[in-house]
């Protein structure tokens, strides 16, 4: 961090103590103009932040929202279009309306870097943003190192997929094209990642394809981890829908990764080496580049925030949300990500425009599909603590439930994912 830097940390927390300063010195600053908000990333953080700030402050705020792909395709929902059950034109999603009935400045561009002296973004085209608040949600990147011999080249031969669009297609196309009675391996990421029940999930749609096109096919997932999200559902549902076709084997009997060779389609262990026709790797997460070259992160990897206001700790000036942020006990999800959007928002247009704020309420549901009309759930309420996103209350599907609650929990899931998405994008 840089002497100015700290001293914008050290002013910040000042604020903390006394909310009004800083108010009425933003007020000062932006008399010349309309305060300006600019937000890297146009996920499930970053448009949902652009939208609310856009709907809330009817037309007193200047949103700039930065964001690479025109098409924006969703993770969540990405492993139903593997098994099947969505189309890829499905899961893709357009800035369009942000843009014409938002009045949301959408630029498609890289955001390359953070000066957050001069508080400007530059951008991959060569120009800079500047920005009174900046929001970065930039999700995920992987550590590939965390997997010795995979690199972001051999992931265009054993796709992560863990990052939606052409990676999910990829995967697809491997899986559907995979020799009769192949194996299908998966090396699942260690904690914390985005999405705990994810790969699971993903598992379970593989198999549902398999199951009709690819009967002899195996499943093997090899987890650095000893237990997952939803294990005894997920346990439950493959013994009864894929009986014998997936091996899930944990960190205590395969010990490490030593290696994968993407060519050869091996994967090492410490004590095996398995052949797959289909290899699915999921390394290790971090926050996105971004934000950690920014100094945002600190040794974890992933950013700390202020819990009410998603206020980096490193820099009162910038909101991290989503999948970067350290968000206490909330998973990194979809979900989340909304709920933690609209919390920043808020304590945005109080700090900017004096807008009243509000105790916020986090909240998070993570459906998974087992088989058709076989959806289950986990899910929380959560609160802005003194240190940390905190639970209040949780609720998980139970095993042994019978199937028209499996289907309702399903149908649940469908009107959440057209809810999330309206919620979003406008
Ligand atoms: P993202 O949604 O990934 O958005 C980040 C955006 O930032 C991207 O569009 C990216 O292009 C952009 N970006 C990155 N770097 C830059 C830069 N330098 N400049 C400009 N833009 C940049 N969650 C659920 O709630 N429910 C589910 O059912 C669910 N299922 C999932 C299934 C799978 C297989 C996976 C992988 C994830 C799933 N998730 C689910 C998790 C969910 O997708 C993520 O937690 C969520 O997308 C996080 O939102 P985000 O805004 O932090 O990041």
């Amino acid at each position: 961090m840089t002497g100015i830097s700290r001293r914008h940390f050290t002013q910040g927390l000042g604020v903390v103590a006394g909310a009004g300063v800083l108010a009425g010195r933003g007020r000062a600053a932006f008399a010349q103009g309309r305060p300006k908000v600019v937000i890297i990333g146009g996920g499930a953080g970053g448009a949902t932040a652009a939208r609310y700030l856009a709907k809330d402050s009817e037309g007193a705020i200047d949103i700039t929202l930065i964001e690479p792909t025109k098409t924006y395709y969703t993770c969540f929902f990405s492993n139903l279009y593997i098994g099947g059950f969505r189309s890829f034109e499905s899961i893709g999603h357009s800035y369009a309306t942000l843009a014409s009935d938002y009045g949301v400045n959408v630029v498609h561009d890289w955001a390359t870097g953070i000066d957050r002296d001069a508080k400007e973004v530059a951008l991959a085209s060569g120009g800079r943003v500047a920005y009174d608040r900046l929001v970065v949600a930039p999700g995920i990147d992987f550590d590939y190192d965390s997997v010795p011999g995979y690199s972001i080249e051999a992931s265009g031969l054993m796709p992560h997929a863990w990052k939606a669009g052409t990676q999910t297609a990829l995967l697809k196309s491997k899986i559907e094209a995979m020799r009769e009675g192949g194996t299908y391996v998966m090396v699942a990421p260690p904690n914390p990642y985005r999405c705990p029940p994810g790969p699971y999930e993903r598992v379970s749609m593989v198999a549902h394809h398999l199951k009709s096109s690819n009967p002899s096919a195996k499943i093997v997932i090899l987890d650095p981890k000893e237990a997952f999200s939803k294990q005894a559902l997920f346990m439950e549902g493959w013994e009864k829908h894929y009986p014998g076709m997936i091996e899930w084997l944990p960190k205590s009997i395969i010990g490490d990764i030593k290696n994968v060779d993407a060519r050869a389609g091996t994967i090492e262990t410490d004590f095996d080496t398995f052949k797959a026709d289909v290899a699915n790797v999921i390394p290790a997460q971090t926050a996105g580049t971004i934000a950690r070259d920014a100094g945002l992160a600190n040794d974890s990897g992933y950013c700390p925030i202020e819990p009410a206001t998603l206020r980096s700790t490193m820099d009162a000036a910038i909101h991290v949300l989503g999948d970067s942020c350290i968000a206490g006990d909330m998973p990194k999800s979809g979900f989340s990500a909304n709920s933690q959007a609209k919390a920043a928002a808020m304590a945005i247009r109080a700090d900017l425009l004096d807008a009243k704020a509000f105790p916020p309420r986090f909240s998070n549901t993570c459906w998974s599909l087992i088989s058709t009309d076989n959806g289950v759930k986990v899910g929380a309420r959560y609160e802005a603590g003194e240190d940390k996103i905190a639970k209040t209350d949780g609720f998980i599907s139970q095993t042994g439930e019978d199937a028209e609650l499996r289907k309702a929990t399903y149908e649940e899931s469908l009107g959440w994912y057209a809810g999330i998405t309206a919620d979003m994008f406008g």
